[in-house]
């Protein structure tokens, strides 16, 4: 058996005809930036989310930087994200001038720990940036109260997290502002990079409609130095198709990873996902922990299985970042998880002898 780390196979099958079409209604429509498509699919993504407002960006990094852009984040301040999260967030408020302060993670949850937060506040802090990685939701309560104390704003990266909830509140939905990635294979995925701020805030919305366009209300007349980085007005048609199905694949994902759980659980050292209480898990990515990583990672790919890391390097320790002057051992929980994570295979319509031949293969190699 050959199994892919991801395979959108069963997905594309169940929207085809409704793409197709899309496509030709685009392309017949003699209209092809900020249309009609890309105004529905706001509204959409909008009531799915629970917020008053979207506005569809070119992807989930110029969403994040637009949204610190629009909170006036600049030059001399500081902003607090995950120190075990995906390049993209910290290079957001590196876009802005301002400099990414790092909080790690709980080790448990892989998300960023409240109680970790305050000690990297200070006078310069404007925001915190939680991200709420694999899919998982943060512990927003405590985030959001360690905010209101110290006056600062929050940003959701809420890019793998697509109907994730806190204590029934969506993710994406807690922020002055927030943003979300619709690329390809994020739980909700464009056909090519598409992304999007969510925000409860009118002020905040017009701002990010007129830096995503220029910096322009009006044609022609341009109220501050902008950006083009418009959401597609065909990848928009292509996400209202998708968005219908959201909620079934994400309860397909939630399934396989139960699926995962039962087979593999006690097996070798191997460490599976927790929960916070009152966090819900949409399994962007299903990761697991072992000291033998490398060598299951080997072992699965000689036997047909991709895997990936969800990330080898953390921000701190990239060369990008090498002028921050950190080094390895600072930030000791999540260095350990570069080392020792390792994601599964699972995607919407995998199926239960899929997962069992992975557990399978797994189980042997502990053995
Ligand atoms: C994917 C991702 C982004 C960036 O989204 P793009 O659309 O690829 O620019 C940002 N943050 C996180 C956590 C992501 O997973």
């Amino acid at each position: 058996m050959q199994i892919p780390f991801l395979s959108f196979e069963y997905q594309n099958q169940i929207i085809r005809k409704d793409i197709l079409q899309t496509f030709e209604g685009f392309f017949d429509s003699n209209w092809y930036v900020l249309g009609e498509r890309v105004k529905n699919f706001e509204k959409e993504y909008a009531n799915f989310n629970g917020v008053n407002y979207c506005i569809g960006v070119g992807n989930g990094l110029d969403a994040l930087h637009l949204s610190l852009k629009a909170l006036n984040i600049g030059s001399g301040d500081e902003v607090i994200i995950p120190s075990n999260t995906y390049i993209a967030t910290a290079l957001a408020v590196s876009y802005t001038g301002a400099n990414p302060v790092f909080a790690e993670p709980k080790i448990e949850t892989y998300n960023i720990d409240p109680d970790r937060i305050e000690s990297a506040i200070n006078s310069k802090t404007k925001a915190i940036m939680p991200v709420h990685l694999y899919g998982q939701a943060c512990e927003m309560d405590a985030i959001m109260a360690i905010a209101k104390k110290h006056n600062l704003f929050v940003v959701e990266d809420n890019a793998q997290a697509h109907g994730a909830a806190y204590k029934g509140k969506l993710t994406g939905s807690f922020g002055q502002v927030n943003a979300t990635s619709f690329y390809p294979g994020k739980n909700l995925g464009a056909l090519g990079d598409a992304g999007a701020i969510t925000t409860n805030d009118e002020k905040i919305a017009q701002r990010v409609m007129r830096l995503r366009n220029y910096g322009s209300d009006k044609k022609y007349f341009n109220e501050e130095i902008g950006f083009n980085t418009r959401l597609d007005e065909c990848q928009a048609g292509f996400l209202s198709v998708k968005l219908k199905h959201l909620k079934d694949w994400t309860r397909q994902r939630q399934q396989i990873a139960q699926w995962y759980n039962e087979a593999l659980r006690g097996t070798g050292d191997i460490i599976l996902p927790q929960i916070a209480p009152g966090a819900t898990h949409v399994y962007h990515i299903y990761l697991i922990r072992t000291r033998k990583r490398d060598a299951l990672q080997s072992w699965l790919s000689e036997n047909g299985i991709g895997t990936l890391i969800h990330y080898p390097v953390p921000p701190h320790l990239q060369k990008a970042y090498h002028d921050l002057g950190y080094k390895k051992g600072d930030f000791p929980i999540a260095e350990e998880i570069a080392d020792t994570c390792l994601s599964l295979p699972l995607w919407p319509g995998m199926k239960e002898n899929e997962v069992t031949y992975v557990a399978q293969k797994i189980k042997i190699f502990f053995k």
